[in-house]
């Protein structure tokens, strides 16, 4: 009885391998199958009569085995496709532990002519041969058992381990058994190769996982070497063509990706940052499309049109197989989608972790994209305001420099009539009209200061000089002459000291007349302004040596004046005095509300200075006083490069 369905085996073995795992000779199974199931049906039929020799049934079993083996051996050598050759291998696999271990327990100890373990090795081929179906289910279902794939994949690498691993044990005990007899002394030796299997099997565990993986996936990569690998590279691809380069060209074909995009979201809108081996709209409304990708995340999806019918609209998004949505902190920035990958499309749960993990690597490099596109345009905004105000800013000169010669006419009209007044050249005033008119006459010199202050402050360092040999404790003189004259004028006389302490032996300078005398009186007049109480105010000027370090000659020092103007008044707060420097800059509101002035005093005095080559700064103590030094470099003879164009506000001067 039980050799007659042995012939059955032939034809249904036959018929299951021309099926499983890719359909074989399509074409010519119905010619082939039905005349072998009616041969195995006589076969059978004669069996059961008992009209075959005995042994004859092993014909039947070997040609079902050696049949199925043929056949699947053929399809390593046909064109197939990948998929079909890997579920092919796995199933050769399976095939291998399921019959190794009686192989291994049974024709091994025989060639050494040790003993055979009996029972020990029916249970334990038994137990491996169980291992049969598991991979032919696997090899055939393994798309479609979702997220339980992934536990049939360990349960099969644990399954298959145990049987490899106590197949070795037993034939390493039968062997040994020839020459070590099991008495209470050998139990030493029993007990180091128990201890070796149980440390072995440690470490031998995850490269045997590896090799599953390898049968079950036909990938060789290791998760922590392309982490390890990408994990640096992805953060550091900061534009958009270094990322797309490194994804596509990298991270895709290391994991066999053939089909990926990534679309991220902006107002509403996803736009695509890539596609790779699939055409995808550049734009598209995120809504619907988004919320289901995103409700599917972080899960294989198998094709619908395997599951069904699917509209038009579902097979054209059908290529996705992972959604991994890409965060940064709550936020999602977009989605990275994967379909096609070799060698069956299938994304397993170690590789869907390991993509979300590139996915937040890929999160921090677009966020650090978009955050430099946002300075940029930050950058670039601010340099339009800059422009815009610099525009401002030179129409704003222009009209001021515009009213100020506007200005110089009338005044000197106003001046000379009211000199003429003054005189009495036209009449006779009274002692009261005088005083009237020296009133306008001051009040007028004051504006004309002024404006002459506007219109050398507008010039700046480049302000043309008309250079002329200058002996500088003269014209300092003179200016201390002229704040004697402003002091006595404000009836403050008494309140203020003058000192000039100049040394005898001073070399003459190359200098702008007018303009140097513009800066004694711009610091006589702050000294006398910031000094409410009055005080000694002393003018020093010595011969010295001097370091310019901005001029072309360098380093070298050179023969130089250096003039001081020290005040007893209120100081400046050390905080401020760089700032002091600074157009319309003035210590405080009140001060100036206190002591009035436009702000512009030291801004013109600094540019003078600087446009003769030399240098001015302050030292200063609150409630103590200030003290404003001046070096100017001495020329033998005048310098030939600086013009000497005429000097604009001579006839306003006083
Ligand atoms: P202004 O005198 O018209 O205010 P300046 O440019 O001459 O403008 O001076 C700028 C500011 O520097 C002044 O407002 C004042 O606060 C401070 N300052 C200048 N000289 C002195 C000084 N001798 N003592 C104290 N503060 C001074």
């Amino acid at each position: 009885m039980l050799h007659a369905v042995t012939w059955w085996l032939v034809p249904v073995y036959l018929h299951l391998h021309l099926l499983v795992p890719t359909p074989l000779l399509a074409r010519y199974r119905r010619y082939l199958l039905p005349p072998l199931y009616a041969l195995a049906a006589i076969l059978a039929g004669l069996e059961l009569f008992q009209a075959l020799p005995p042994e004859a049934f092993y014909l039947g079993l070997f040609l079902a085995g050696v049949g199925s083996l043929a056949l699947l051996f053929t399809r390593l050598f046909i064109g197939i496709s990948s998929l079909a050759r890997l579920a092919t291998g796995q199933i050769l696999a399976g095939i291998a532990l399921a019959f190794g271990p009686g192989f291994a327990l049974w024709v091994v100890p025989g060639l050494l002519h040790a003993p055979q373990s009996g029972m020990l090795n029916i249970y334990l081929m038994t137990f491996a041969a169980s291992l049969l179906p598991f991979f032919y289910i696997y090899a055939v279902y393994k798309r479609l058992l979702g997220g339980l794939e992934f536990r049939a994949n360990r349960a099969l690498s644990l399954f298959s381990f145990l049987v490899v691993y106590l197949t070795t044990f037993v034939v390493v005990f039968v062997l040994s058994s020839q020459w070590v007899s099991f008495t209470p002394a050998s139990l030493g030796f029993a007990l180091t190769v128990s201890m070796l299997f149980v440390i072995g099997g440690l470490f031998l565990h995850a490269p045997f996982q590896r090799l599953i993986n390898r049968l079950a996936y036909g990938t060789e990569h290791n998760p922590n070497d392309i982490i390890r690998a990408f994990a640096n590279e992805i953060p550091r691809a900061l534009n958009r063509d270094a990322l797309v380069s490194l994804l596509t060209g990298e991270v895709n074909p290391s994991l066999l990706i053939r089909q990926s995009a990534l679309y991220l979201w902006k107002d509403g809108q996803a736009s695509l940052f890539y596609a790779d081996g699939v055409a995808l709209d550049p734009e598209m409304d995120a809504s619907e499309q988004v919320r289901q990708w995103l409700a599917d995340a972080k899960r294989y999806r198998p094709p619908k049109s395997e599951l069904g019918e699917v509209s038009p609209e579902e097979q054209e998004a059908d290529w996705v197989r992972l959604v991994i949505p890409i965060e940064v902190g709550d936020t999602v920035l977009g989605v990275w989608l994967f379909g096609q990958r070799d060698p069956d499309d299938y994304y397993p749960k170690p590789d869907i972790e390991l993509l979300a993990t590139l996915a937040n690597q890929v999160g921090v490099a677009l966020e650090t994209m978009r955050l430099i596109e946002d300075l940029r345009h930050q950058a670039s905004e601010l340099e339009k305001a800059y422009e815009g105000l610099k525009e401002l800013d030179r129409l704003k000169d222009e009209f001021i420099q515009n009213v100020s010669h506007e200005l110089r006419t009338p005044l000197a009209v106003i001046r000379g009539y009211t000199d003429l007044l003054l005189e009495g050249l036209l009449g006779e005033i009274s002692a009261e009209q005088r005083q009237a008119f020296q009133i306008v006459s001051d009040r007028v010199d004051a504006v004309i200061r002024l404006v002459n202050d506007i219109l050398s402050f507008q010039q700046g360092p480049t302000l043309p000089l008309v250079r002329e040999p200058i002996y500088l404790a003269e014209l300092a003189q003179f200016s201390i002459r002229n704040a004697e004259i402003l002091v006595q004028k404000m009836g403050r006389k008494d309140q203020f000291r003058f000192v000039l302490e100049a040394s005898e032996d001073l070399p003459v300078i190359w200098g702008d007349y007018n303009r140097l005398s513009q800066v004694f009186d711009n610091l006589l007049g702050n000294a006398i302004k910031f000094s409410p109480e009055g005080g000694t105010i002393t003018v020093r000027i010595r011969p010295c040596e001097y370091q310019f370090i901005s001029r072309p000659e360098g380093g070298s020092r050179q023969s130089a004046i250096e003039v001081t103007v020290s005040d007893q008044g209120i100081g400046i707060p050390p905080e401020q005095i760089h700032r002091i420097w600074e157009r319309f800059y003035q210590v405080d509101g009140s001060s100036t509300r206190r002591f009035g002035g436009a702000g512009i005093g030291l801004t013109i005095a600094r540019n003078i200075i600087q446009a003769h080559g030399g240098v001015i700064w302050a030292e200063s103590q609150v409630g103590v006083g200030s003290t404003f030094h001046f070096v100017l470099p001495v020329h033998e003879s005048p310098l030939p490069s600086e013009g000497t164009g005429t000097y604009q506000n001579a006839s306003v001067s006083s």
